[in-house]
């Protein structure tokens, strides 16, 4: 099997990009991002807060990845829940669980055993370095903190969210300092990844980069 890991901070691009290049290589993506936020989901709906008590409520957590024309749909506990892990409050309550080693350990298995089993493009925060330290390709996708919160912020809009680029610039900048900064499994490049900043890029010579980079490699 073939795995191309993407990290990167928010709003660089990553799930995007992935998307394209998997339909066009024919791999199946994998957002992990929002395994962490179904597990942030189930702690606002079920009001749980402080670290023990999400360690603990773990094991009432069920969630699941499911691929239908090749675009992932997450479950939590049976209900389907893509479009509701969407909402800058779902945002930081899934970088708030994503710091707490538990919750890293939970969703192990089940990233490592999508990449055994398929051949992925997978995007996330630590793929190239603990996920899958072996994939074959690694990329490193980041841009401007400025073009990253406007990207999310129109992204938003179009989704008829109702929030503000001042809103939308600081979660990103509180998302970024605190990814970078936890002890388990922080945003960083893995040492042989490879760099590409899309700040002066359009979302089309985007794809056509990554594509370029990773066909390179798979050579
Ligand atoms: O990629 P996305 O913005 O959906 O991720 C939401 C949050 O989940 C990130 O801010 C990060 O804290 C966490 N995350 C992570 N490891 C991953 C993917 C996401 O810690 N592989």
């Amino acid at each position: 099997m073939t795995a191309v890991a993407i990290d990167g901070p928010a709003g660089a691009g990553k799930s995007t990009i992935a998307r394209a290049i998997s339909r066009e290589m024919s791999f199946v993506y994998v957002d992990t991002g929002a395994l962490y936020r179904a597990i942030g989901l189930y702690m606002i709906k079920n009001r749980i807060d402080g670290d023990e008590s999400i360690v603990s409520a773990l094991n009432k957590v069920k969630v699941d990845l499911k691929f239908v024309d090749n675009e992932q749909e997450i479950f939590l506990c049976g209900e389907e829940v893509s479009g509701e892990i969407r909402t800058p409050e779902v945002s930081m309550m899934a970088s708030r669980v994503s710091a707490i080693l538990a919750v890293r350990k939970f969703l192990l298995d089940l990233q490592r055993d999508l990449a055994k089993k398929n051949n992925v493009i997978m995007d996330g925060r630590d793929i190239g370095t603990v996920i899958l330290p072996d994939a074959d390709v690694k990329i490193f996708l980041t841009a401007s903190l400025e073009k990253r919160a406007e990207r999310r912020y129109k992204e938003m809009l179009e989704k008829g969210l109702n929030v503000t680029y001042d809103g939308i610039l600081s979660d990103i900048k509180k998302r970024d300092y605190d990814d970078s900064h936890r002890k388990v499994a922080p945003l960083k490049p893995a040492a042989d990844a490879i760099l590409v900043d899309t700040s002066d890029y359009s979302l089309e010579e985007s794809i056509k980069l990554v594509l370029d980079v990773i066909r390179k490699k798979l050579i």
